[in-house]
């Protein structure tokens, strides 16, 4: 069904328009004031909001999706991971959330497309140029072309990301956390020598990062880009802090306030509970909107240990436990209402926050949609 007044970003022809790579400018939808009722809009849909971060954020979306057809889901993604690579802008959580949703990602990587072949990468490697240590597949390249080619007409990222959503048709609503930049920075401390050693795929890196080309014989502090810690390193040096580089003056980007304010409920998928979920908390404005919602998360712990990824690697350097009990502590009883845990987890528990114990692991499609159908029947639950 169409909304009259620009369609329902659950409606997966809700981005049919006009061309908006054409001409982003004249898109509808997005931005618009609904009717606020109790619960639901005007058209008596759920209006769930979402953060996210990249796979368990996209994995679970793609199950909350199924859980609730009906829902207008909006999301607000990660850009703390974003880089410039090649003169373009490239984002990695926005694209992992679209390409999962839009059913174009790589599904055994978790990340990039499917199909994909490599042919600009070893051209950029012939050409010595660097980093050669990210990824970057030729069907991936073609975002990354279109959304630099608008950032740099002027474009703001929450509008590019809505034009390259007619493409991918997510189903959902997708909304950067900020059209500003605000890049997560890792601090580390650099052995004598050259560089803490590394071991990435099988080859000797050292943490030497870009106009820094003299070995030393001097420890050194030195902040180097998420993407080069987590990607080129594997966060095998121990990160001493994170540096969010632009977070004081970063403004949630439009329609994120809105969207929290008139949601039903809000949930918080697995997703890296620091680097991940925990920038976007950061970015002024976002965690004290979330405050007065009803919020339940999904531990990415389980048992001690992350699912997938070095989420324990983030949560060592900011002085967290890798626990779900430890999680749940971090995004304390103000923010959080419910608190969802594997079975192994069951004892976890936190006054004002109600617990309940399920299966966490995002096997497949049915699996990500159970788990999140009972993240927002335990939010309707506590919304009542
Ligand atoms: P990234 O940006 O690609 O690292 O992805 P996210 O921040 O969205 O998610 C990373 C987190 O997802 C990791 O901490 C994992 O532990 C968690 N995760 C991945 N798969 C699963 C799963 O099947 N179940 C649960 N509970 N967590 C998962
Ligand atoms: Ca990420």
């Amino acid at each position: 069904m169409r909304d009259s007044d620009g369609g329902s970003p659950n409606n997966r022809n809700y981005h049919n328009s006009p061309n908006l790579l054409s001409n982003p400018l004249t898109r509808g939808g997005q931005g618009r004031r609904r009717t606020v009722t109790p619960m639901g809009d005007r058209l008596g849909r759920m209006r769930i909001v979402s953060l996210a971060g990249g796979i368990g954020g996209a994995r679970f979306l793609r199950g909350l999706r199924a859980a609730a057809p009906d829902a207008d889901i909006t999301v607000i993604v990660n850009t703390g991971d974003d880089i410039t690579l090649f003169g373009l802008r490239v984002c990695p959580d926005l694209d992992t959330v679209m390409y999962t949703l839009g059913g174009g990602i790589n599904e055994e990587q978790g990340w990039g497309r499917e199909k994909e072949t490599h042919v600009v990468k070893e051209e950029l490697a012939a050409y010595g140029v660097e980093p050669q240590w990210f990824g970057l597949g030729d069907r991936d390249f073609a975002t990354h072309i279109v959304r630099s080619q608008m950032l740099a007409a002027g474009y703001p990222l929450s509008q590019v990301t809505e034009a390259l959503c007619t493409r991918w048709q997510p189903g959902v609503r997708l909304l950067p956390m900020s059209d500003d930049r605000c890049e997560t920075h890792v601090v580390i401390t650099e052995e004598p020598g050259g560089g803490v050693e590394a071991d990435t795929d099988g080859s000797k890196a050292d943490v030497r990062v870009q106009g820094s080309t003299e070995p030393t014989n001097k420890r050194r502090r030195r902040a180097i880009h998420f993407q080069e810690w987590w990607v080129r390193l594997r966060a095998s040096v121990p990160a001493e802090s994170f540096a969010l580089i632009g977070i004081d003056t970063a403004r949630p980007a439009p329609g994120v306030l809105e969207a929290i304010a008139e949601a039903d409920v809000v949930l918080l998928p697995p997703s890296n509970p620091v680097v991940s979920i925990g920038t976007i908390l950061q970015v002024p404005g976002i965690r004290d909107a979330l405050l007065a919602k009803t919020v339940v998360g999904v531990s990415p712990i389980i048992g001690g240990a992350p699912v997938r990824g070095m989420a324990d690697a983030c949560l060592t350097a900011i002085g967290v436990e890798t626990s779900a009990q430890a999680v749940l502590e971090l995004y304390g009883a103000d923010l959080l209402d419910g608190w969802l845990v594997a079975p192994e987890d069951a004892g976890v528990a936190l006054e004002g926050v109600r617990v309940a114990a399920r299966p966490l692991l995002m096997h497949d499609v049915d699996a990500a949609a159970a788990i999140a159908r009972a993240a927002l029947d335990l939010a309707l639950d506590l919304a009542r």
